[in-house]
């Protein structure tokens, strides 16, 4: 049995527990049982780390670009480093399969302050010829302080996004790490002083949504927000915000479709409706998650078989070794929401295809090491119209429904049939059709004949109760910047 590590606070460059010494248990969602704590970070740990911010933002802003873009790429160098260790870290933590995360997202958290740096020296404003008795400009400035609240189930390239738009252009941060899983956050915070960066650029706290993430909503001097979580918080956020006037960006949940036309490459669309949107490596807990599959009535019955196939080659297990395909469930309050919707399904009227099983003595019995855990196996359902919870609200889970279409129109108005309006994929070989979706799909992000990818130069974000803004992109650094007019008179 491993000892507990502790993961401290990061404020002003010293790192340490929380103000009140008191910490949070932070489970291995493998096993269930606790392998971390976090700080309790609460109101007085928020209070000195936005004024840590605050002392350190006109210095920050008032080198030169190219000062700032260095710092950017020194932190890149460290996560790069130590992309191995923040990975096993991230994995242990939230449970997501180390393939991807080690495979993936550190290499992408690296390239991310690398296209960060790069974009700091290249922010400005315009001249506007309004006449020729004035001069007049426009300039790009900071915010001052982005505050910056993450989830837990990809929390180093969130952060690495947000964080490195609002560096580069003059912001300094707070951030709030999800207290499911905030240790990889936590760890890289230590790793900055030695990279160089000043004291208070970036602090990191963690603690409870309610009580850390309420000070840091609630906090004057915070310039901007920046929040990825779920529609329900952002909304609580908003409620708690009313008095504050303030630029904010939300990135919110889904319910994002998955069309398979009857033209489709159908083993390509059957692999990318299921282990690449929905059955991933972090148990389809992934505000892109393809949980809707709309598929032509022409092929529907084959892409069923196939998707089987495909998802009966899901591993599940020890999320880092290498042959395991999909992790468990962050949580235990995450494992009961997602098996009400699995057992509710039936009754609104979804039939189950396979899956269903929940619970980690479910899914492996009850003498495996993961019987603790919060496992799901792939779960799918077919339906015939998307009345049920299953098909409307986010499951957060590998849990995807199918549905057949008869025809293009039918296909967009089913699948921008939803509040949200995240993301959406498109399966077909015919170029036109393919072009066509994407102008009429509801959607902040559409692949064509892929999935789930997201690049740090392109911008991302949804719409609707998906959320607006973007990060990502050069639109994320441009949202990280105010613009001030300037009016220079000539008579
Ligand atoms: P999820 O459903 O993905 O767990 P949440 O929206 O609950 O997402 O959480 C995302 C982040 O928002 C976490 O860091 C969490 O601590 C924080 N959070 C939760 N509730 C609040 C709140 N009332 N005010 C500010 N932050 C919050």
């Amino acid at each position: 049995m491993d000892s507990v590590r502790d993961f401290p606070q990061t404020v002003d460059g010293r790192s340490g527990p929380a103000a009140s010494g008191e910490w949070i248990d932070s489970r291995d969602p493998a096993t269930g049982t606790v392998w971390a704590r976090i700080p309790r970070s609460d109101a007085a740990d928020v209070d000195a780390a936005v004024r840590a911010a605050t002392a350190a933002q006109p210095a920050w802003w008032g080198q030169p670009a190219l000062v700032r873009a260095a710092h950017l790429r020194s932190v890149a160098a460290a996560v790069d480093a130590h992309r191995d260790d923040l990975a096993r870290i991230e994995t242990r933590d939230n449970g997501r399969v180390l393939t991807e995360t080690a495979g993936g997202d550190l290499p992408a958290c690296v390239q991310m302050f690398h296209f960060f740096a790069g974009a700091a020296d290249k922010i400005g404003g315009d001249t506007v010829q309004v006449g020729p008795a004035s001069v007049n400009l426009t300039l790009r400035e900071p915010h001052g302080v982005v505050g910056v609240v993450i989830p837990w189930n990809a929390p180093l390239s969130l952060m690495s996004a947000k964080v490195g738009a609002a560096l580069a252009a003059g912001n300094t941060v707070v951030v709030k790490a999800a207290e499911q899983a905030a240790c990889s956050v936590l760890h890289w915070a230590t790793l900055l002083a030695d990279a160089g960066l000043p004291p208070g650029v970036v602090n990191v706290v963690a603690g409870f949504g309610e009580e850390a993430g309420d000070a840091l909503v609630r906090d004057r001097r915070v310039g901007r927000l920046t929040f990825t979580g779920s529609t329900d918080t952002a909304r609580v956020i908003q409620a708690r915000g009313a008095d504050l006037i303030r630029p904010a960006h939300f990135e919110l949940g889904g319910k994002s479709a998955n069309l398979v036309f009857a033209d489709a490459d159908l083993d390509a669309a059957a692999v990318g409706v299921s282990t690449a949107a929905v059955f991933t490596g972090g148990a389809g807990q992934t505000c892109v998650a393809g949980s809707r599959i709309l598929a032509h009535v022409d092929v529907v019955d084959e892409l069923v078989e196939r998707v089987r196939a495909v998802a009966a080659d899901v591993v599940l297990g020890d999320p880092a070794d290498s042959s395991t395909t999909m992790g468990p469930l962050v949580s235990a309050e995450q494992l009961e929401r997602v098996r009400r919707y699995v057992d509710g399904a039936p009754a609104e009227g979804a039939t189950r295809v396979f899956g269903g099983r929940c619970g980690g003595s479910a899914v492996f019995g009850v003498d495996s090491p993961w019987a603790g855990g919060y496992w799901v196996e792939p779960t799918l359902f077919r339906v015939t119209d998307q009345s049920a919870p299953i098909c409307r609200e986010e499951v957060f889970g590998p849990v995807a429904v199918v549905l057949p279409f008869t025809d293009d129109d039918e296909a967009v108005a089913l699948a921008n049939a939803s509040t949200y309006g995240l993301a959406a994929g498109v399966w077909t070989t015919d170029l036109r059709r393919a072009h066509r979706m994407v102008r009429d799909l509801d959607a902040g992000s559409v692949w064509v004949n892929a999935y789930r990818r997201i690049h740090w130069a392109l911008p991302f974000g949804g719409f609707g109760d998906s959320g607006f803004g973007k990060d990502s992109g050069w639109e994320s650094v441009l949202e990280n910047t105010r613009i001030k007019t300037a009016w220079i008179d000539l008579s």
